[in-house]
């Protein structure tokens, strides 16, 4: 983000838990502040549910139940709440006012009518991000009343330029018409920062509509377009996009950068990456799109964007992340009347788009004896009977053997771009799996080579994932230490570790995790290790009452390749316990 073009824009999007209240835009303006670029186009989510709150209020009036009222009254006392406490009434009374007004007056239209259309819910629902943009606009101007230049800020109500049409995945934005709005609504206008509403829109007759549920990441990619941003920056809460799962995997790492291809990969496997639809616009006009922390500004996140083809190839980390889908049912179909016949899988295909059933992946060998597929699970049962039926006449006459149907599945995969050149990949990727007894129920590698997915037994899901995290991200010789008494020796021991560590981690790529220390009263576990500069401390503040068989557990860590125990005490009773430690594989280094 450092060679930027002097004057252009970056687009920065807050979503709703950033905006949850005045002290989360008084965050929201300090770290604008402290970003480089010379203009700021902010999209701005309502406040964190709002969106939810305003679609209640259509159903309950829609119900006849009174409580609409209290309820859309207390919405308005949050706004009121929040724009007293940044000193911004005197801007937002009147809108919510009028606003509210207006609202209660279409509920009450819905309350006497029992009933809504489409774009009285879309009406409604699109209030949250006029109130916010208006908030964050009003709290920037008076904040920055010193500064002539951002003291100028305007709000940009969306739907005034952005035009939309519905179609089959989403809504289509009607660049010709949005693009012209949007320049003429700047005008000669030079203001270095511009607020605009995320997620509503209008549509081409200038009907309100939405940009669907979590529609503002769309709205900051389609305004990164409009305003040909050199970048688009989503602000949320965490660092950036992950190697994986961190609640399943405790060593998943924020990743610097990634493809767009890989990130749409990943979102399709259910990582919480955006939104593939999301990136669609950033992706044709080739703007980087960076996941950064509201609540931790200083870290620089993750890029997303158009790798430059020429550059090196990481063949390291040729997996970029791993991800699962859970509830996933496999079928197969099995049968020796397949074998080079044309069209069974299109006519298979075709009957589940008939009945809707979504296929997340399919694998055939090429043997074409069999063709399996996985599917969501709540849709297993209506796809077997629809493949059952779709090929009636096959089972009839034994073309067809059997459809099997399994349920309690998961998808695993692996994404990487740089998978196509490193050899080796798929071994680790099967070995990992092999090594930690994970059943492979499916494979399918698409064409792509950017994906490798496998079925396995959900109730493997997370040991599966912890295997193949540990077998392509970590280093071999990644060890998950645990030190029993740290005496005269252990304290030694631990002060030799801290400081020759780095060394054998870059020299000889021996990561040595210290993960427990336990005395004889107390014991520390931490993840994804203890820092010996202070572990000290550390141990003063956060150590509980001893367990060895909790720590032992601790340290024997499925997502770690190695377990050493090193026993600095002389007591025979720790002694006693080798045995049962070295028959679970656990590595054992004494100095008595
Ligand atoms: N407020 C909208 C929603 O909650 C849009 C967004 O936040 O992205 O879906
Ligand atoms: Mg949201």
């Amino acid at each position: 983000m450092l060679h930027r073009v002097k004057n252009s824009w970056v687009v920065h999007k807050f979503g709703g838990t950033s905006v949850a209240n005045a002290e989360r835009y008084r965050k929201v303006a300090d770290i604008l502040s402290h970003e480089p670029s010379e203009r700021k186009a902010i999209v701005v989510s309502a406040m964190s549910g709002v969106t939810d709150k305003l679609i209640e209020l259509v159903e309950l009036a829609r119900k006849r139940n009174e409580v609409y009222r209290a309820k859309a009254d207390a919405l308005k006392q949050q706004h009121l709440q929040a724009a007293e406490d940044l000193g911004v009434l005197g801007e937002l009374a009147p809108v919510l006012d009028a606003d509210f007004s207006d609202l209660l007056a279409v509920l009450k239209a819905v309350w006497l009518g029992k009933s809504y259309s489409e774009e009285t819910l879309e009406l409604v629902a699109g209030h949250g991000e006029i109130w916010s943009a208006q908030m964050l606009n009003a709290y920037v101007c008076k904040e920055h009343a010193h500064n002539p230049a951002i003291s100028r800020s305007r709000w940009l109500d969306a739907r005034a330029v952005l035009t939309v049409r519905p179609g089959e995945t989403g809504p289509i934005v009607d660049w010709d018409v949005s693009k012209p709005r949007f320049q003429a609504w700047l005008g000669e206008d030079d203001t270095p920062w511009v607020v605009i509403t995320g997620y509503v829109a209008s549509r081409p007759d200038g009907v309100t509509t939405t940009l669907k549920r979590n529609g503002s990441d769309f709205s900051a990619s389609i305004f990164g377009a409009l305003s040909d941003a050199v970048d688009i920056v989503i602000w949320t809460d965490v660092d950036g996009v992950l190697s994986a799962d961190p609640r399943r995997v405790p060593e998943a790492i924020v990743l610097d950068e990634m493809s767009y291809d890989e990130a749409v990969e990943l979102a399709y496997f259910g990582a919480k990456v955006l939104h593939p639809h999301t990136m669609a616009p950033a992706l044709m006009a080739g703007i980087p799109i960076w996941i950064r922390n509201t609540f931790n500004p200083a870290h620089r996140g993750t890029k997303i964007h158009r790798p430059d083809p020429n550059a090196p190839r990481n063949f390291v980390h040729a997996v970029k992340g791993f991800s699962t889908v859970d509830k996933v049912a496999l079928i197969n179909l099995e049968g020796t009347g397949m074998i080079g016949v044309p069209g069974v899988a299109n006519r298979l295909f075709g009957a589940l788009k008939d009945v809707g059933v979504s296929v997340i992946m399919i694998s055939q060998a090429s043997s074409e004896h069999s063709i399996c597929f996985a599917v969501p699970e709540a849709q297993g049962q209506t796809a077997k009977e629809t493949v059952e039926k779709a090929f009636f006449a096959e089972l009839h006459h034994g073309h067809i053997q059997r459809v099997e149907l399994a349920t309690g599945c998961s998808i695993l995969a692996a994404v990487g771009d740089d998978m196509v050149h490193a050899a080796g990949v798929s071994a680790k990727f099967f070995g990992a799996l092999g090594k930690a007894g994970v059943n492979i129920r499916a494979i399918a590698q698409g064409s792509s080579e950017r994906n490798i997915s496998v079925v396995i037994d959900q109730k493997d899901s997370t040991r599966a994932l912890r295997a193949v995290h540990s077998g392509l991200y970590l280093s071999d010789q990644t060890l998950s230490v645990g030190i029993i008494g740290p005496g005269l020796i252990g304290s030694a021991l631990l002060a030799q570790l801290q400081a020759q560590a780095p060394e054998l981690k870059s020299q000889f790529k021996i990561d040595l995790r210290i993960r427990g220390i336990m005395r004889s009263e107390r014991m520390l576990m931490a993840n994804p290790r203890i820092d010996l500069d202070t572990w000290a401390q550390h141990f003063e503040k956060d150590s509980v009452p001893a367990d060895l068989e909790a720590f032992v557990n601790h340290i024997q860590a499925d997502h770690l390749p190695h377990t050493v125990l090193i026993d600095c005490t002389s007591s025979e009773e720790i002694a006693f316990k080798y045995k049962d430690w070295l028959a679970r594989g656990i590595h054992i280094v004494t100095p008595n």
